[in-house]
Order: structure tokens, then C-alpha cells, then sequence
């Protein structure tokens, strides 16, 4: 038996017909940019994270980086976040122009912990960007307590996260803006990359809409210097047919992880803590295991997908080393990405499969 990570093929075969027809129908208008599948979908993801607003972004990357440039966060800036989660995150700040600040993850649910996020803020702190990893969201209150203490902005990474909640609200609804992907293996996921942004707040959606298009208003007189985060129709019209499924994919894999749960209870399996506070949505799988690095290997031996996410923490990365942390500067998120794997989890996994997956762990490590 051959279990991959994750299999697309498997959910395009249940709504091909209707993505075709979609797409199809974008092609025959020839409008390439922008247009009404796009606005129809702002207003649907809207609606889905019980925000105002939508702005549709070229990727999940762009989606934060529109954010962080709307918000006028750049050069002398500082931006509290997480160390444990995917580039993107840590990236765009940068790339704004502003310094990421790391503070360490609560190690049950290895979202930021925010009894640490106090004493990292200073005069220079503009906003703090928590991301929901894994399908959780992060303990809103209180990121949304410390920053209203200091007056900061919170950007809500819930690039794994759409339509999970936390004390009943929606990702993305929780602080000043939202932040999704439809990178394909997202819970909802495009044909290619796109994103979102969604926000309550009508004078950050204007300039969120201006900055998209190169900061210019009118078309040729440029306010902002901005960039190209249009999200494409084609990808409009794809998501569109998706979105109707999304609660039922995520129930899907929320059956799946209660399926793995009970295989591995009483055994050195650690499997995923969700709060009691919060829904996931399992964009991830995600267990703590003892020689990780072995399972992992058996594991492929065997055709059973798995992957760490992520290996190497971003205080540790190369390309911000200039931010000056060290090995040990935020134990928890270093012992998570020694610890943990991503197992298969995605909605059209049969009982068979997961049985294969559990005890093909079991057997090498009991
Ligand atoms: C996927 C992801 C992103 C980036 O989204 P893209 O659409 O791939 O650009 C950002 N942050 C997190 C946590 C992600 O998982």
C-alpha cells in the first residue's frame, strides 16, 4: 500500500467537472485581471471569517506583505513573532523592511506563547504577527490584550488556518487583519498560488486595495510605492467551486485526526493538543515522536508520506543571521523542530490508510 502525504488527484476527481466549467468560463470573457469571479470570492471569504472586508492577494506570502506595507510597517520597525513556522512569515517582515522579534511557542499547541510577547515589546514595536499553525489558532485575548496595552497592530498569519476558531470567532476576525493562502495544499486550496487578506477596518481595506496595484490611485499617479499582489480570476474560479466543500473537508480530517488519536493513545506517540478554546482544522497532523528521524526514514521505506514542518527554526536560518540569535535563544521552538512530524491527514484517506500509517509507527517504535 502507498500512502502519500497528501493527494490532490484524489479531490480534483470529485469536483473536475465543475472546475473546468469555471475556468472555462474566465477564459471565454478574456478578463484576465481582476473581475467578478475575484470580487465574488473577496466578499465569500469575507463572509467565511465574519470580517467587513477582502482583498484578494497573489499568495499567502503577498497577502502579508500588502498587510505589513498597508500598515506602514518598515525601516526602524519591529515585529513580534514566532520563530517555529513556515519562511513566509519571517520573510515578509524583512522584506518590508522591518526587524522580526522572536519570542518562543507555548510547546503543547507550538503557537507563540503570549506571556513572553511583553517583554520583547519596545518603542520601536509597530505590530506583533502570531500565526495559527497547523489548523489552531494562537491564544487571541491575549495577543489582542498586549496589543492594545501598547497600541500595536496584530497581523494574523492564518495561512493553515481558514475558517478555524478560537472562543467561537473566526481566524482572521481576531486582529486587525487576516491573512489566508490557497497554496494548493491548504485546506482550501487553488490551482496555483493565491491568498487573501481580511480586515474590519475600512481605511486599511482602501489601502490595502491601492496597494496591490502599485500604490496608484488614480490609475498612473502612484500614492504608495506598492506592489503586483493581484490575485488571479482563474484562481477565483477555482476556489469558488472549492469554498462550498471547505467545512466538510475540514470535519474530514478532523475525523481522520480522532481516528489516529485513539490508535495512539498509551503510546510514545505524543499526537496534537488542541485547545479547548478551538476548532482546527488539521491543515497538519502533527505528532511528537521519539527518533524522529528514524520514523521518518522507516516511514518513506514503507511509501507512507510524512514531512517536518519545519526543520530549522527562522532564528536559526542563514539569511538572518544578522539578527544576531543563537542555537538555545527559544529552547521550545528548537526542541519542536527536532521533535515533530507531519503524518497523512487530508480528507479522502480510507480507514485502510490509516491503519497502515499507525501501525506501520507502531511496530518500529514498540
Ligand atoms: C503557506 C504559508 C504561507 C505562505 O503562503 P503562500 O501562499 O505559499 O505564499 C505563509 N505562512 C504560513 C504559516 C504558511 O503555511
Amino acid at each position: 500500500m502507498q500512502v502519500p502525504l497528501l493527494d490532490l488527484k484524489a479531490q480534483y476527481a470529485t469536483i473536475k467537472d465543475e472546475v473546468l466549467a469555471a475556468v472555462s468560463e474566465v477564459l471565454e470573457t478574456q478578463r484576465c485581471i481582476g473581475g467578478p469571479k475575484v470580487a465574488e470570492l473577496e466578499q465569500k471569504i469575507a463572509a467565511v471569517s465574519d470580517c467587513k472586508f477582502a482583498v484578494g492577494a497573489s499568495s499567502g506570502t503577498d497577502a502579508i506583505l500588502n498587510s505589513l506595507m498597508s500598515l506602514d510597517i518598515g525601516c526602524g520597525d519591529e515585529v513580534i513573532t514566532t520563530p517555529f513556522t513556515f519562511f513566509a512569515t519571517i520573510g515578509c517582515i524583512a522584506r518590508a523592511g522591518a526587524k522580526p522579534v522572536f519570542v518562543d511557542i507555548d510547546p503543547k499547541t507550538y503557537n507563540i506563547n503570549p506571556e513572553l510577547i511583553e517583554a520583547a515589546v519596545t518603542e520601536k514595536t509597530k505590530a506583533i504577527l502570531p500565526v495559527h499553525l497547523y489548523g489552531q489558532m494562537a491564544d487571541m485575548d491575549a495577543i489582542v490584550a498586549s496589543a492594545k496595552k501598547h497600541n500595536l497592530a496584530v497581523i494574523e498569519d492564518a495561512a493553515q488556518s481558514i475558517s478555524s476558531t478560537y472562543k467561537g470567532k473566526k481566524a482572521g476576525s481576531c486582529g486587525t487583519v487576516g491573512c489566508f493562502s490557497f497554496f494548493p495544499s491548504k485546506n482550501l486550496g487553488g490551482i496555483g498560488d493565491g491568498g487573501m487578506v481580511v480586515t474590519n477596518n475600512e481605511e486599511l481595506y482602501e489601502r490595502l486595495l491601492i496597494m496591490r496595484n502599485h500604490g496608484s490611485q488614480p490609475k498612473y499617479y502612484h500614492k504608495y510605492v506598492g506592489g503586483n499582489f493581484r490575485l488571479d480570476p482563474i484562481q477565483a474560479a477555482a476556489l469558488l467551486v472549492k469554498l462550498p466543500h471547505l467545512d466538510d473537508w475540514s470535519a474530514a480530517r478532523r475525523k481522520n485526526a480522532a481516528y489516529y488519536n485513539e490508535k495512539f493513545a498509551q503510546t510514545p506517540v505524543q499526537t496534537p493538543f488542541i485547545s479547548p478554546d478551538c476548532v482546527s482544522i488539521y491543515n497538519q497532523y502533527i505528532v511528537r515522536v521519539p527518533k524522529r528521524d528514524e520514523l521518518v526514514a522507516h516511514l518513506q521505506s514503507k511509501n507512507i508520506g510524512c514531512e517536518i514542518y519545519y526543520p530549522v527554526t527562522m532564528h536559526l536560518q542563514e539569511c538572518f543571521a544578522s539578527l544576531g540569535y543563537k542555537q538555545g535563544d527559544f529552547p521550545e521552538s528548537e526542541k519542536a523542530a527536532k521533535e515533530v512530524m507531519a503524518l497523512p491527514i487530508y480528507p479522502e484517506l480510507t480507514d485502510e490508510m490509516k491503519d497502515f500509517v499507525a501501525e506501520t509507527i507502531l511496530e518500529k517504535i514498540n
